[in-house]
């Protein structure tokens, strides 16, 4: 079901366990601030989310509320993720989810990275 993002953060939520280490997940990069997984149910050939450490619902919640060096270090993160999968030459996209409309699922901040095929246009119609 997706989420209101008004609601207030909630740490039974799927990532939060994954960051306490309660539920296995296949990580592909780890910091002090950042954990990046492959998505369960991947939809591109390359499927990471990259999930900051805080505990954070959306892009406008942690942008409104994380640090200076936490967001520095998210993005960082992110940009470096890319890099280090290979995944400059041929591109990549990324994408977050925040509330109903968009269909978030989870209700802590994470973006997805797309990659390995092209991936078509942004939005269906
Ligand atoms: P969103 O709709 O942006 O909230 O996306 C949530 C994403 O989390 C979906 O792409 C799911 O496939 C993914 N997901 C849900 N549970 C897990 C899990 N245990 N490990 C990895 N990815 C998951």
């Amino acid at each position: 079901m997706p989420i209101n993002a008004t609601e207030a953060y909630d740490d039974g939520n799927i990532f939060a366990r994954i960051l306490r280490g309660e539920i296995p997940s296949t990580r592909v990069y780890e910091d002090e601030q950042t954990l990046a997984i492959n998505d369960i149910n991947p939809l591109a050939p390359t499927h990471i989310l990259v999930i900051p450490k805080g505990a954070y619902v959306s892009w406008d919640d942690f942008s409104a509320r994380g640090s200076d060096e936490e967001i520095a270090a998210f993005v960082r993160a992110v940009g470096k993720i890319a890099r280090e999968a290979g995944l400059v030459e041929s591109g990549y996209r990324l994408l977050a989810n925040a509330g109903l409309n968009a269909g978030q699922e989870v209700p802590h901040l994470h973006v997805h990275i797309f990659a390995g095929r092209p991936l078509g246009p942004m939005l269906a119609r």
